[in-house]
């Protein structure tokens, strides 16, 4: 059943510059993405910075207003409901950030802030102070946990309560972004795994925003590879790891450490920076680092088509697909 749709999304940021602010020009930080996500799945949005993976969780998560397209979850569109509806509909989803410390009122217990969630969407329980004790317990803290304040916790203990905060109203649909990266590596496969034992628990669907496909790898069921505002790639997980066929996602898997030390995988340095949204490469996005550009990579710009063999897995390229 699908849960969430993005159509041809796009949010365009105005440039200002001079006294007077005069708009100068635009950052094209989404521009025209689309997929559809099942109930129960998840997705990872993967790419470097800047390639609009935060922006595509914001406009879901209806922090930002898109400039075209459509975000359409359990079937509606979000364009076509009012504030009460979309209040309504903002119950289903959650976030689950980088680092809930920034997100966390220093001066409240744990149990305040809490609290404080069904305080705020205005739904009461009768057993409240189990719900938070069960809660607590779900994502693996100590009861103990709810008379503290944040800064008693560490990066990992954290994350463990803001993901507590993120399910406590049942939501359907959770943005993960970058929920790990900020976190040691020996405390990120605790997360991860946390994240996908609830996920079978209470069927949670995940679209999980991250620049390391080892850790997409870990957690998705389908991978979307992103590149300055647009998806270059997108198939299975295991699809995209056995038979990547975009330069730029190849160049990103070739980054990833190899548990064998004899594996062939050649490293694949890519030449440049990535260049500007604000300006972007006519044609292919990709033609200013990809070793493989033709007159016609710079001409066109290469389609988002399916694979003749496997029509889940959609490539941007003139050349690979
Ligand atoms: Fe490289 Fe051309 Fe393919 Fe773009 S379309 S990824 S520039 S070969």
């Amino acid at each position: 059943m699908t849960i969430l749709e993005v159509k041809n999304l796009k949010k365009y940021f105005p440039v200002s510059s001079g006294v007077f602010l005069r708009r100068t020009g635009w950052v094209y930080a989404l521009d025209g993405v689309s997929f559809a996500m099942n109930k129960g799945e998840t997705l990872g949005i993967v790419g470097e910075s800047g390639c609009g993976k935060t922006t595509l969780g914001r406009c879901i998560m209806g922090l930002y207003e898109p400039s075209d397209g459509e975000v359409v979850i359990k079937g509606r569109r979000v364009s076509k409901l009012n504030s009460q509806q979309r209040k309504k509909l903002a119950l289903s989803l959650q976030t689950i950030f980088q680092d809930p410390f920034e997100s966390l009122d220093p001066r409240q217990t744990i149990k305040e802030i809490l609290e404080e969630k069904y305080i705020i969407h205005g739904k009461k329980r009768r057993n409240l102070e189990t719900e938070i004790n069960r809660l607590i317990e779900t994502v693996g803290l100590l009861p103990d946990t709810l008379s503290k304040f944040p800064h008693e916790f560490s990066g990992g203990q954290r994350q463990r309560i803001g993901i507590a905060r993120a399910i406590s109203l049942e939501p359907e649909i959770i943005v993960c972004d970058e929920p790990v990266s900020a976190l040691d590596v020996s405390v990120q496969s605790k997360i991860l795994n946390l994240l996908l034992k609830l996920q079978q628990a209470i069927g949670l669907t995940y679209l999980f925003i991250s620049h390391d496909l080892s850790i997409v790898k870990h957690v998705s069921d389908k991978i979307a590879v992103m590149y300055l505002g647009k998806i270059i790639e997108m198939a299975d997980a295991n699809e995209i790891y056995e038979n990547g066929r975009h330069p730029y996602t190849n160049a990103l898997l070739s980054s990833i450490p190899m548990p064998d030390p004899e594996s062939n995988r050649n490293r694949i340095i890519l030449k440049g920076e990535v260049p500007s949204v604000e300006n972007p490469p006519a044609g292919c996005r990709f033609n200013t680092r990809c070793e493989y550009a033709q007159n016609i990579c710079r001409d066109k710009e290469p389609e988002l088509l399916k694979n003749e063999k496997d029509p889940s897995h959609l490539t941007a390229c003139h050349f690979f697909f």
